[in-house]
């Protein structure tokens, strides 16, 4: 609790727009000794010397800090006491517009409206500072130790390189040998420059750098039994040939790759079904064996007669139960399918950079295997060669054996012992039949996550990644902005069981992953968070006196941080909390909290704004409750644009909308606030919460809270969440200009003034 704080304005930032002098006399009378300096500086950024002798002599244990967005030069104010950060910059001056939507004139000072809302700003932030404390965090032991599951290219790559910087390694391989995939592959598409020719894979030298290494324990024919524990002290129980090994480890990398797509999915197109059509993996081993006779190949990478033929099976028997609700299968062709199977189908389109390589590649290879004897056709619906590999298809392009056109192949059919490719829609302009010895087809690359526990939490939320069927089976937690991250704190995806990738991608990524591991581990042992709120010394505390047991919290973390004892009673794990504050907007006693955030600090600052009572003559007043990743920054980038929204909004950035706490809605409607706007991430299947499920979950929550309303006779449609992604800057304003007007039509909160 900030006892003694130290209040600055900031001339540069503020002074066009606001009347610093005014607001910091304000600001001396309102809070009396509570605020025991209030400075208004010309420029900000230059008074840090200043600002650290006023925190020496006058013993200041908080300084707020007035002037631009708590997004913009953060750094520069190291200070030795908790700094908190009021936006009268972007989300106050630079976007105020007047009530009646005109833009404002500041000859004559600041318009009345904008120095209210600067007035309300300030009092927040003494509020929020003088409910905040300072962060004990709980630092652990950080072993130096990482677990690698999987011994394939990008597991190999991980492993070396983690030892190189000096970490321990137990790498753990389920097969026999290392190598995965890349085993089958001895000559690559380019791994490196120039980028047009093939390449040796080099994979004994790859073994051999693993095996060699001191620092690398390696452990073949072994699993995963249990991960428990937490970043920083996971302890790891691996199923060796010899029994049951222990071993302590401060991170995991999972590195288990990919299985290939059910063949049955490419039933329509022949496989399995038509002796001379394989899968491309087939086709490989038995170009590496030196078996293949056939002169005329194609290689097929327009998958949507197999997706139609899905599809279609599924939405007539979508149909045949509509009509018949007694039907009880779905039946399409000779195979059945379900909605899942659409689901794992898409598993083929997410391959396609990787097989519009691999294709070349195999293409390249065979041609170069008989003496550009073979005949190379590669018909393609979207040829995607990811970055560089550009050099290589032009190459091939020109390569003689190698013909490419864009098709799109409606049928491959057994005539007279060939097969016949129906192509149509080509590049060459006319639809032509194809006849080839053989059918190469693409293959679909589903993630080891998508079925199996690979890792085996010993977690109270179960031995897996949550929902991943969601997601394609891919365990990331936010591919946009955390790539390696998956929903286990501690555990980083590289390679293909991350996406789908050729062999040089999964070397980088598995680079990547090494750095995230180790940002992990150092995390651990300073005891703070490692992401996304990087060096984030909070954690939750909980009040078990007041908990209920109601297991509420355990179920809503998305990242299984808390455990819980026979009772129900919740059993934190520090290192594997990401400090998104969902938790407590869950329980329902309000026993958790942060140091630095918490339920009576918001509570406070939303009773801190002045609402008028007079709803015609002063406005409506109307709170927002904005997400800090995405809504805020989106905020930021509107007013610094010069958008402006209504001067009405008051708003608060949260961790998380999971974070929200019904509690915070209900003290803005018994204030008087007319209306509440949750604006967070986008959730469903195109999620991009940071938290991976915040702001569905807060989805839910709001109808508890719309039905709560409606039996209060309050409107529920003043309480809305909207969804906004940091790049849609240009729309926020419009997002919040609509909400206040659909209040104003909606007239005056019926409790305001009660
Ligand atoms: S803050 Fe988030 S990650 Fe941490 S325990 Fe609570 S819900 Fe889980
Ligand atoms: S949600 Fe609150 S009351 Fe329920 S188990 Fe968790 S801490 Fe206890």
């Amino acid at each position: 609790m900030a006892e003694k704080i130290g209040v600055y304005f900031d001339m540069q930032n503020i002074g066009g727009g606001l009347d610093a002098e005014a607001l910091a006399a304000q600001t001396r009378e309102k809070w009396g000794e509570l605020v025991s300096v209030v400075r208004v500086c010309p420029v900000l950024a230059c008074s840090v010397e200043e600002i650290k002798a006023d925190i020496s002599a006058q013993g200041l244990d908080g300084v707020l800090l007035c002037g631009a967005s708590p997004r913009a030069e953060t750094d520069v104010y190291r200070l030795p006491a908790q700094v908190e950060f009021v936006n009268l910059r972007e989300q106050c001056a630079l976007s105020y517009k007047n009530p009646d939507g005109s833009l404002p004139d500041f000859s004559g000072g600041a318009p009345e409206t904008l120095a209210i809302m600067a007035r309300d700003y300030v009092n927040m932030g003494v509020v929020k500072l003088q409910k905040s404390q300072v962060p004990d965090s709980v630092a652990i032991s950080g072993i130096r130790r990482i677990l690698v599951i999987g011994g394939g290219i990008a597991g190999l790559t991980a492993a070396t390189e983690a030892a190189a910087t000096g970490y321990e390694v137990v790498l753990v391989e389920k097969s026999g040998q290392l190598g995965g995939a890349a085993v089958n592959i001895p000559v690559s598409s380019p791994l490196g420059p120039h980028w047009t020719d093939k390449q040796s894979v080099d994979l004994n030298a790859k073994i051999s750098a693993v095996t060699s290494n001191a620092k690398i324990a390696v452990h073949l024919n072994t699993q995963m039994e249990t991960l428990s524990g937490q970043p920083g002290e996971f302890k790891a129980t691996i199923s060796t040939p010899q029994g049951p090994v222990g071993v302590d480890v401060g991170a995991v990398i999972l590195a288990t790759g990919w299985k290939a797509l059910d063949d049955k999915y490419l039933a329509p197109m022949g496989l399995g079904k038509l002796s001379q059509v394989m899968s491309a993996a087939e086709f490989g081993k038995m170009l590496l064996a030196g078996n293949v006779s056939a002169r005329r190949i194609a290689f097929v990478l327009d998958t949507t007669l197999a997706e139609d033929v899905a599809r279609e099976a599924v939405e007539g028997a979508a149909d045949e139960a509509a009509s018949e609700p007694e039907t009880p299968a779905t039946e399409g062709g000779a195979e059945k399918f379900v909605k899942e199977d659409l689901e794992s189908i898409r598993h083929l389109a997410y391959s396609n950079a990787v097989n519009s390589v691999g294709m070349l590649r195999l293409a390249n290879s065979v041609c170069e295997q008989t003496n550009d004897a073979t005949q190379a056709f590669v018909l393609y619906k979207n040829m995607t060669v990811p970055g560089i590999l550009e050099r290589f298809y032009k190459k091939m392009q020109d390569r003689l054996g190698i013909m490419m056109t864009k098709a799109d192949v409606t049928a491959i059919r057994e005539a007279g012992g060939h097969l016949v490719v129906e192509c149509k829609n080509t590049l060459l302009g006319m639809d032509f039949d194809l006849d080839v010895d053989l059918v190469v087809l693409p293959t679909g690359m589903v993630p080891t996550t998508a079925k199996d526990a690979v890792v085996r939490f010993d977690y109270r939320q179960g031995p897996d990644f949550p929902d991943l069927r969601l997601f394609d089976g891919f365990a990331d937690s936010n591919y946009i902005c955390f790539p390696y991250e998956t929903r286990r704190t501690g555990v980083y995806a590289a390679g293909c069981v991350r996406q789908p990738m050729t062999m040089d991608a999964c070397e980088e990524d598995a680079r990547g992953a090494v750095l995230k591991a180790m940002q992990c581990i150092e995390s651990a042992s300073h005891g703070v968070a490692v992401h996304p709120r990087s060096g984030d010394a909070s954690y939750p505390v909980f009040n078990f006196v007041r908990c209920t047991q109601c297991k509420r919290c355990t179920e809503e973390c998305p990242f299984g941080a808390l455990d819980d004892d026979e009772k129900g009673t919740p059993k934190p794990n520090p290192a594997r909390c990401r400090r998104c504050g969902t938790c407590f907007g869950a329980c329902p006693e309000r026993v958790i909290s942060f140091a630095n955030y918490n339920i009576d600090q918001i509570g406070s600052m939303i009773r801190e704004v002045a609402v008028p009572k007079d709803f015609k003559k002063e406005g409506p007043r109307i709170l927002i409750l904005a997400c800090e990743n995405d809504a805020y920054p989106a905020l930021d980038m509107a007013g610094l644009r010069g958008r402006a929204w209504n001067p009405f909004v008051r708003i608060i950035p949260v961790r998380c909308l999971g974070s929200v706490n019904a509690i915070w809605v209900s003290d803005a409607m018994s204030k008087g606030f007319d209306g509440v706007m949750l604006l967070g991430c986008k959730y469903g299947d195109d999620y991009q919460c940071h938290f991976v499920k915040g702001s569905e979950i807060c989805a839910k929550r709001k109808e508890n809270i719309a039905e709560t309303l409606n039996r209060l006779g309050v409107q529920p449609e003043r309480v809305d969440q909207l969804e906004v992604a940091i790049d849609e800057y240009d729309k926020v304003p419009d997002l919040i200009d609509g909400f206040v007007d659909r209040i104003m039509d909606m007239g005056p909160n019926p409790f305001k003034g009660m």
